[in-house]
């Protein structure tokens, strides 16, 4: 039989009538036998989530003070469910529990993870499925990173035995048996790790949007749903801002060539985006996926004549970046010239002694440094194989006035990046977006 591993996001999870939505979908489909859950999330836009809930009664108690009221808060979020799905479930032994952990020596990473616990226990209990708990099967190494080979085999061992099964998202455990969080919105990782220990046909992550949208709909107006996208292609549109999953979430399902496909609780009839290891050619020939961009880069330009013959010029500018620990994101060049864009952040605080270094090592005839670069990412597997991509951005970016600063193609033809300034990016972003639909 098939198998699929689900995974409901914190608001596809919130309150029981979010709950039974879910459930009604797990139940739709026999081979939908694994299911990881959030903690439960916000009903409405200024609601909080038990996660935050559980981080600020944590940090109340570990400064010693009265985390009554917020524990009191999380107790009701939970008494609601429990109420309205009409199922048996001792909370108050739970929170005891709780109450206990907060007096003594309380954990943050405990606290923060006992929101899918209790969450992954009353949807459990309600759709009559065993509980399996992370604390027993998912593992971290002393540094903190997932121990894939102890816990792809006890986690597989564990659901191996179970038809059905229930899993907490977002937490793991220490060798000293301490539990620890992944970072947040960690339970999309779990649910890939859950995928790939069962070895899954299929991992179903269930949140409120219907897919990943091929631009941000921020700025660009009714941005369409991607329907299908290659993990690279998904990477390169994460990297530049475009977000539908937590990042980490995709290597133990790409490793494993399994499926994702992103869903919408409230709207089970719609497709959603469906992310595969490679392009199917059986669908239609598509040569954009989705545009994405973002602001906040600096770009330093050098021009030394002659510098094409000079050997080792690129080497030396990138050992100077290198030793002051910063990671370049592109670097056009021309004969005579040369230049590195960085994230203006990340490049702060070593700043002023890479650019002493720079004039002292490679004596450029000239160095500018601009900041305010904003960067827009057209990405598509489609381009390689077509024309005249490129001219229709900068056809449109011409067209709209806007100054292009930069313009890169990784030499996968999987993308092509421009730069323009800052307070051009949502203007540009619309030209770009318009003239690359017809393509998508
Ligand atoms: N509940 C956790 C958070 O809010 C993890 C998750 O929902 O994925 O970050």
């Amino acid at each position: 039989m098939e198998t699929i591993v689900v995974k409901f996001g914190g608001t596809s999870l919130a309150s029981a009538e979010q709950i039974k939505k879910a459930v009604d979908i797990i139940r739709a489909d026999p081979a939908r036998r694994y299911v990881v859950a959030s903690a439960p999330g916000k009903r409405f836009s200024d609601d909080i989530k038990v996660t935050d809930l559980l981080y600020a009664c944590y940090d109340q108690a570990a400064a010693g003070g009265d985390f009554a009221d917020t524990l009191g808060k999380i107790e009701a979020r939970y008494a609601d469910i429990i109420r309205d799905l009409g199922v048996a479930f001792d909370l108050a032994a739970e929170i005891a529990v709780l109450q206990e952990h907060l007096s003594t020596a309380p954990n943050r990473d405990y606290m923060a993870s006992r929101g899918e616990y209790l969450n992954s226990r009353i949807i459990a209990a309600y759709l009559d499925r065993p509980f399996v708990d992370p604390a027993e099967t998912i593992f971290f190494t002393e540094a903190g990173v997932l121990d894939e080979e102890k816990t792809f085999r006890t986690l597989g061992e564990r659901l191996a035995a179970l038809p059905q099964a229930v899993v907490p998202g977002f937490y793991g455990v220490m060798p000293d048996g301490a539990v620890r969080t992944f970072s947040r919105g960690g339970s999309d990782i779990t649910g890939s790790i859950v995928a790939q220990a069962v070895r899954a046909d299929l991992y179903e992550n269930w949140t409120d949007v219907s897919g990943m949208l091929s631009a941000d709909p921020r700025i660009v107006e009714d941005p369409r749903v991607i329907d299908h996208i290659t993990y690279t292609e998904l990477r390169e549109l994460s990297y530049m801002g475009a977000s539908v999953l937590h990042e980490d979430a995709v290597f133990p399902v790409r490793k494993a060539g399994i499926p994702i496909n992103i869903r919408n609780t409230n709207r089970p009839e719609d497709h959603g985006t469906m992310i595969v290891p490679w392009a199917d050619r059986s669908v239609k020939k598509r040569v954009v996926t989705g545009v994405a961009g973002k602001k906040g880069f600096t770009s330093i330009a050098l021009e030394k004549s002659m510098m094409n013959s000079e050997v080792g010029f690129t080497a030396r500018l990138f050992t100077i970046l290198a030793e002051h620990g910063i990671a370049f994101e592109h670097c056009p060049s021309g004969i005579d010239t040369i230049s590195v864009v960085v994230n203006t952040a990340h490049l702060q605080s070593a700043r002023d002694d890479i650019l002493i270094s720079i004039q002292k090592e490679l004596e450029p005839d000239a160095m500018t440094v601009e900041d305010g670069l904003a960067l827009i990412a057209v990405v598509g597997n489609g381009m390689v194989y077509s024309k005249g991509t490129a001219a229709r951005i900068f056809k449109a970016l011409a067209d709209a006035n806007i100054n292009i600063r930069m313009i890169d193609q990784g030499s996968s033809e999987l993308n092509i990046i421009v730069g323009v300034e800052e307070h051009d990016y949502e203007e540009a972003l619309r030209a770009i977006y318009r003239a690359m639909e017809p393509l998508m």
